[in-house]
């Protein structure tokens, strides 16, 4: 009860002082000030006044005495009452946020305070709570990705392993099985690179190196890039940009990758014969890039979730394809680095459009 004696202490302390106020009042200056009003009275009361006055001067003393008498106690008693219950405030909230922190230090993430009260203390309970969201959200996450890499990593093991017996067998020829597991060796290697990437900018630990470049350099550099390939797949791939695009303020290669990733999407989910827009069109602060296909689209509830780490529309083609559920997560986190955001718009057998903005290099702004 440290606390307790404390407050009592400072409570007692302000009774003291204000008592010694009064008191000085009453037995300095009233007195003189009364006097001064008996001896006004005195013209009237004649050879009484001696008298009266010895009688009225005791009446001010006994007035004042017992005044204090009944004063002095009732403020000691409410000094008391008033420190219990500050005290029996302040000490349930701390014990309480304690025992709080307590849970939490033992991972029990789960643990949050009663919030009543809108003092500071009640702003306390507010901001642990905040932090014990926090803390369970990182946890869930924790768990979760460990839980989907065992899962990521469980399918090319068993396909190595069911290729390892084949051959232990005799089933397959070493040349097929050597050709396999290679594939299975680089899907691996993929996961790891792109859970590499993925860390990285979750923990928002990206090197970014940003400068200014011209956009439609950079418009040229994945035109070579893609050009090719999407014509050997037979996709028509068409640069849409607005003439004298500002510079963009950016890392160029982490810009290349982003659209890498959503020209790569586009290439692999447009069927033979489709069309892949690569759109720009410069803003006020920033410059809005898309990637447009006329592929199968991405229905609403799936849209909701295209941004989570590892989701895919459809997981067994995708892991076919080479595809880890992880370039949309590490494309937004790279825009987002950069100082800028990703959406799309998709409409099922019409197409999909992702769209990206970054911002224009100071200096450059219309
Ligand atoms: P993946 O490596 O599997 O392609 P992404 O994060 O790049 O991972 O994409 C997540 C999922 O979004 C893909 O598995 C696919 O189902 C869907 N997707 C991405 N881009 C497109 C697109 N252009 N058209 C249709 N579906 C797409």
């Amino acid at each position: 009860m440290r606390l307790f004696s404390r407050i009592l202490l400072s409570h007692l302390t302000a009774i003291l002082v204000a008592g010694i106020g009064v008191a000085v009042i009453a037995g300095i200056i009233s007195p003189g000030i009364y006097r001064a009003h008996l001896d006004r009275i005195a013209i009237f009361a004649g050879p009484e006044i001696v008298r009266l006055r010895v009688a009225l001067e005791v009446g001010y003393q006994d007035t004042m005495l017992t005044a204090l008498a009944i004063a002095l106690p009732v403020s000691l008693l409410f000094a008391v009452g008033t420190a219990y219950l500050i005290t029996r405030r302040i000490t349930t909230a701390v014990q309480k946020l304690a025992e709080g922190s307590r849970e939490i230090a033992h991972g029990r993430y789960s643990k949050r305070l009663e919030t009543a009260g809108k003092d500071e203390l009640g702003e306390i309970a507010l901001h642990f709570n905040r932090m014990a969201n926090a803390l369970e959200e990182a946890e869930k996450s924790r768990v979760e990705l460990i839980g989907t890499v065992a899962h990521e990593l469980s399918t090319p093991l068993a396909t190595l392993q069911g290729h390892a017996e084949a051959l232990m067998d005799g089933m397959m020829p070493p040349e097929e099985v050597a050709q396999a597991v290679t594939r299975e060796m680089n899907a691996m290697r993929r996961l790891s690179h792109d859970l590499l990437l993925l860390t990285k900018v979750e923990a928002a630990a990206l090197e970014l190196h940003p400068a200014a470049h011209e956009t439609c350099d950079l418009i040229a550099e994945v035109q070579d890039r893609f050009m090719h390939v999407f014509e050997e797949k037979g996709l028509a791939l068409r640069i849409e940009a607005s003439q004298d695009l500002p510079a963009v303020y950016a890392d160029r290669e982490r810009v290349g990758q982003v659209l890498g990733n959503l020209l790569s999407n586009a290439l692999r989910y447009t069927p033979e014969g489709g069309q892949v827009v690569l759109g720009m069109q410069a803003g006020q602060d920033a410059i809005q890039f898309s990637v447009a296909d006329n592929g199968p689209g991405i229905s609403p509830e799936h849209q909701m979730h295209i941004f989570r780490r590892f989701y895919r529309v459809d997981a067994s083609r995708s892991r076919a394809d080479g595809g880890t559920g992880i370039g949309l997560t590490v494309a937004r986190g790279l825009v987002e680095a950069m100082g800028g955001r990703m959406w799309l718009e998709s409409e099922v057998g019409r197409g999909t459009t992702f769209y990206f903005t970054l911002p224009v290099a100071v200096g450059a702004r219309a």
